[in-house]
């Protein structure tokens, strides 16, 4: 089996598919978690928004996910104290009547009762919140990890599987037996540019928002079968929100939900739903969205922030199941598609980080089906996903002040995390990138030195990655 796409559903196929004892090949162009799967709002959650929606099958989906993350990934998914704010006594009920609902859909994998809260409590929890109006808040609890962590424990968890798992392969091109019939691709090493071909009895694309250029390589009339949609997170400092729990914000002027959550010592705050054109591995945030995330958030919190606080700002797309009669992007669901086109192209898209492991377990059942693979059964839902990571605490001096990384990250990212640029190191191994993106900057040389040392390479390759950090790292300052 080849899966196409290194973010969550692709790792997720392809642990799911060597867990099962199936031999499986992962080709991802860039580095694993360079798309959307580096840049989600964080969390491990049932989706209060969608249950809003009445969308019941997915809340009810990912609320039994959560549960099996929380389980299988104690290390990097944790429970999450929430407050919705209520001004006023509508509110209280409303969204308190809500999320008993949604306690209740939770069931045996509850996490938390939901309860209202007075005003003082309210108050003691989030001590920034903007108290005139202030009535109370309804508190809850949902699930909170970071993403990019827990795919690099997923890659290295496949591997220990027997998994092949390579970063940096771009698929160029499908083969395609006499029968029309697909039987393995042509991919191109983005580091050496050699061109490899490999057979397969069945392929799973699963590149997320480029799904559909990798459905045109089947089909070149496909018709496309995603909608894009952006999302974007601004990063502060704890001081705009000095508490463990996260403020949840179900209804801003745009009518979507806006979260503000403590996030590894920072404050993160998002997301927009704007829609775009076309898939981009490094989308940029609009000064538009920018503008909206400042200003609703501004209206919660007492000191509202500016753009000179921002020490980050990341942008995400979302693949979205097309649907001509949606009002607009907020409104797709986010529940996963699966096509199986004539040539015998599977492709999985949509979904959510929290799914991703029920979507490969549907998309690895098809695929083994459809390739004629003896039928093994998905052992995921108990599978734990192994701790690659190194406690802070015992990873020495710190490379900069302002961010939690020693030496030590950086030497396991290049020997055991397959990491080989000093990006991959700072956005996806470490988030120095989307914590403070001017102090990731200032590292970028310490760390393309200790790389080099490692990977034998020159002072040219130091200041290749020195200057590709830069570049990269302008769209995540203001
Ligand atoms: C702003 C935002 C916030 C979100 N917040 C949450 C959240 O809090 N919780 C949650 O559950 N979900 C959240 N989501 C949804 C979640 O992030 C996505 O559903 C998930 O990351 C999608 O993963 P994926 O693997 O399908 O796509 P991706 O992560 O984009 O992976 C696709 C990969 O395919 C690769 N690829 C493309 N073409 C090729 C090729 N030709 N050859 C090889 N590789 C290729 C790409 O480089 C990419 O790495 C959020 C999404 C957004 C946009």
């Amino acid at each position: 089996m080849i899966v196409i796409g290194g973010g969550a559903t692709g790792v997720g196929c392809a642990l799911d598919a060597a867990s099962r004892g199936y031999e499986v090949l992962l080709l991802e162009q860039h580095d694993f978690g360079k798309g959307t799967s580096s840049r989600s709002t964080k969390l491990v959650h049932g989706g209060v928004r969608y249950l809003e929606k009445g969308d019941i099958p997915l809340v009810r989906e990912s609320l039994k996910e959560r549960g099996v993350l929380l389980r299988n990934a104690p290390h990097v998914v944790h429970r999450q104290e929430f407050i919705v704010p209520c001004y006023g006594l509508f509110q209280k009920v409303y969204y308190g009547l809500g999320l008993k609902v949604y306690d209740l859909m939770s069931g045996k994998n509850s996490v938390g009762r939901s309860r209202v809260l007075t005003r003082e409590e309210t108050i003691a929890r989030l001590p920034t919140i903007r108290k005139t109006g202030l009535s109370g808040g309804i508190l809850y609890y949902d699930g909170q990890f970071d993403d990019s962590r827990l795919l690099t424990d997923m890659v290295m968890t496949a591997g220990s599987k027997g998994a092949a798992l390579l970063n940096y392969t771009k698929v160029v091109s499908l083969k395609k037996n006499d029968g029309g019939k697909i039987g393995g691709l042509v991919f191109v090493d983005q580091l050496s540019y050699e061109e490899h071909s490999v057979n397969a009895r069945v392929i799973i694309n699963a590149t997320g928002a480029f799904c559909d250029a990798v459905r045109s390589m089947s089909n070149d009339s496909a018709k496309p079968i995603v909608t894009l949609s952006q999302g974007i997170h601004l990063v502060f400092g704890r001081e705009f929100m000095p508490s463990d729990t996260a403020m949840m914000i179900p209804k801003t002027s745009d009518g979507r939900v806006l979260f503000c959550i403590p996030w590894l010592g920072s404050t993160l705050v998002g997301t927009t739903d704007t829609p775009v054109a076309l898939p981009d591995l490094e989308p940029s945030a609009l000064e538009a969205e920018i503008d909206f995330v400042l200003e609703n958030a501004g209206k919660y919190l007492e000191s509202k922030p500016m753009r000179e606080d921002i020490l980050s700002v990341f942008a995400g797309i979302r693949p979205l199941a097309k649907d001509s009669s949606a009002k607009n992007t907020a409104s797709l669901s986010r529940g996963h598609t699966i096509e199986i086109d004539n040539a015998g192209l599977l492709t999985i898209t949509g979904g959510k980080w929290t799914t991703y492991r029920h979507m490969a377990e549907d998309a690895v059942d098809q695929a083994a089906h459809l390739g004629g693979l003896p039928e093994r059964h998905s052992v995921t839902r108990s599978l734990t996903i192994n701790n690659h990571a190194i406690e802070t605490s015992d990873a020495g001096e710190r490379l900069h002040p302002d961010l939690p990384y020693a030496r030590e990250h950086i030497v396991r990212a290049v020997r055991s995390e397959m990491a080989q640029t000093v990006e991959d190191v700072l956005a996806r191994r470490t988030r120095a990138l989307f914590l403070n993106a001017r102090a990731a900057i200032e590292i970028a040389p310490q760390v393309a030195a200790i790389m080099a040392e490692e990977l034998g390479e020159d002072k040219d390759w130091i200041d290749a990655q020195v200057e590709d950090l830069r570049s990269t790292a302008k769209s995540y300052l203001i």
